[in-house]
């Protein structure tokens, strides 16, 4: 597809998918950005709803990066035990709290890059922080639905890895709608185009969809 096409093809995308769904989520909840750096280091392979049932307490107890940098590790492990890798997200938030402390007053850095320094923080979470903290659209957060999704609609080629699908998207979705495309393609992801069984007859994008018109053709 060429890039013309590619940018006239996103922005019809995103015109039906915010009319389809003009509220999307559930999503993770916070108050702080300390918070949203905390629920989303536990959501990967993880379910929003799940992350938030063990936040609802975990925030109770762990208000500010210094309380993680003591947290006992035995203790925060089994607090987190439900979101799944435990050992190792237990280990990352005690590590970011040390790092947070160290490095940045205790305070959540304002910079894309600077993040991505942060145990347990990635691209995905970095450019999450950066739009919904800050206001500052970095890049577009690829997670597990729009890997899927992005590349059955043509944006990238299929089987492409994440790092091609951000590059892609960075590339085509306007940057006031990062933030946007990722919440949309997560809302319809859940409701319509479900992994392994996808709802391509009742979805408003088949017209628009190579891998939607295919299953069809299938049926
Ligand atoms: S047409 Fe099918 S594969 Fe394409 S986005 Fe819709 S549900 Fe997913």
């Amino acid at each position: 597809m060429r890039v013309k096409e590619s940018h006239k093809k996103m922005n019809e995308v995103l015109e039906r998918l915010k009319k389809e769904y003009p509220v999307t989520g559930p999503f993770l909840d916070w108050t702080t950005p300390l918070e949203l750096v905390v629920a989303t280091a536990l959501s990967a392979q993880c379910t929003d709803e799940r992350v938030n049932m063990v936040t609802k307490d975990l925030f109770k107890k762990y208000k500010t990066a210094q309380d993680y940098a003591q947290a006992d590790i035995s203790a925060l492990e089994q607090e987190v035990y439900s979101t799944g890798f435990y050992r190792n997200k237990a280990k990352n938030l005690k590590k970011m709290g040390e790092v947070l402390v160290r490095d940045y007053d205790g305070e959540v850095p304002r910079d894309f890059k600077e993040l991505q320094k942060l145990p347990g923080v990635a691209k995905k979470t970095a450019a999450i922080i950066m739009s919904k903290v800050f206001d500052q659209h970095e890049s577009v957060a690829v997670d597990t639905h729009v890997h899927r999704i992005a590349p059955l609609l043509g944006f990238a080629p299929l089987g492409a890895s994440i790092e091609q699908v951000r590059k892609s998207l960075n590339g085509i979705v306007p940057t006031e709608d990062y933030l946007n495309i990722n919440e949309l393609m997560i809302t319809h992801g859940r409701a319509v185009c479900i992994a392994r069984r996808p709802q391509c007859a009742k979805c408003i994008l088949i017209d628009l969809c190579p891998q939607g018109q295919n299953n069809i053709k299938d049926i």
